[in-house]
């Protein structure tokens, strides 16, 4: 009996029910620490998310909830405007999805973005319409009158997954021409569990945003395990809003990460990692120094003629001896 009580935290409602509320998951969540850059607030974003309202096993307000377990400050729901297995049985308005999630989002202080996923065969294949206003007009039978409907609406679009179904990473020319005309913003460079390598020179040469998303369809639970787990776009935003958000898209200010991979434009991965890393001198006459990391992200050191591969854990500080002159 008096084992009950030796680890001091279980809550006593009465006599007859004990309560044990600090084991109870869903009121936690991560607290990924990554460093804001330049007067920029670092959020954590996955702008490709589904429900039961197209394809996916969960109901909107749950993805918000896992969402924030997981330690995300932004999700978008982007259900299929195509592909509606669920039709017969829930209301076919595309924009209730993102109703759903929103009020929960309200609810609990985070970010829900409205979007649809316009969903073709490639070579167009599939496209997130984010920020649009609303969904339903995007049902028609023309994708390009679609994308069309999207960019009136304010919207950004996101290529989605390029190199999946077919395991080639192509850039088609309805893509060359969106680009041109200024209809495709970002592309995603992680989805689920795939990169797509390539996508790094196309961001460079057409000036895309790169993405990191999940695609998720089943439960974050069953999918990802642990902190940072989960692929996520990083965003560096003015302010924590939708507005905010929107803004550094639109201006291409992200970076994708998943797997401890961070994948974007030079100038910001040197300013993340500037602000993540900072040494310590602790001997200059036998070169010993303190490399400290400040994020959850596992950085690689080359030190001299050492590489230490993903050694520079998340909030450790790694003690090295180098020679006079080299470099880290
Ligand atoms: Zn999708």
């Amino acid at each position: 009996f008096l084992g009950l009580f030796t680890h001091g935290i279980a809550q006593i409602q009465n006599d007859e029910v004990y309560e044990y509320p600090n084991l109870n998951a869903q009121d936690y969540r991560y607290n990924i620490r990554i460093p804001d850059i330049g007067g920029y607030k670092t959020l954590k974003c996955d702008f490709h998310v589904h429900t039961v309202f197209s394809d996916g096993k969960v109901w909107p307000d749950q993805r918000v909830k896992e969402a924030w377990n997981e330690g995300l400050d932004v999700i978008a729901i982007t259900d299929h405007i195509e592909v509606r297995p669920n039709k017969e049985i829930l209301i076919s308005d595309h924009n209730k999805s993102y109703e759903i999630a929103k009020a929960q989002g309200d609810a609990i202080g985070m970010v829900v973005i409205k979007g649809a996923e316009i969903t073709r065969q490639k070579p167009l294949g599939h496209l997130n319409a984010l920020f649009i206003q609303d969904a339903n007009k995007l049902d028609l039978p023309d994708p390009l009158e679609a994308i069309d409907e999207a960019l009136k609406q304010g919207g950004f679009i996101l290529w989605n997954h390029p190199g999946w179904p077919d395991d080639k990473s192509t850039v088609y020319p309805i893509h060359e021409e969106l680009i041109a005309k200024k209809k495709i913003h970002g592309v995603e460079l992680f989805n689920g569990w795939e990169a797509y390598p390539k996508v790094i020179d196309w961001c460079k040469e057409y000036n895309l945003a790169p993405i990191a998303n999940s695609d998720i369809h089943y439960t974050s639970a069953n999918l990802y395990r642990g902190k940072l787990a989960r692929p996520m776009t990083l965003v560096f935003a003015a302010e924590y809003s939708e507005e905010g958000v929107k803004e550094a898209l639109f201006a291409g200010r992200t970076l994708a990460l998943y797997n401890h991979t961070l994948s974007g434009a030079e100038e910001l991965l040197k300013s993340l990692i500037e602000a993540s890393i900072s040494t310590r001198v602790i001997n200059e006459k036998n070169g010993t120094i303190e490399i400290i990391n400040n994020s959850d992200i596992s950085y690689e050191v080359k030190c001299g003629g050492y590489m230490y591969a993903r050694a520079l854990y998340p909030q450790h500080v790694l003690r090295v001896k180098i020679d006079k002159g080299s470099d880290v």
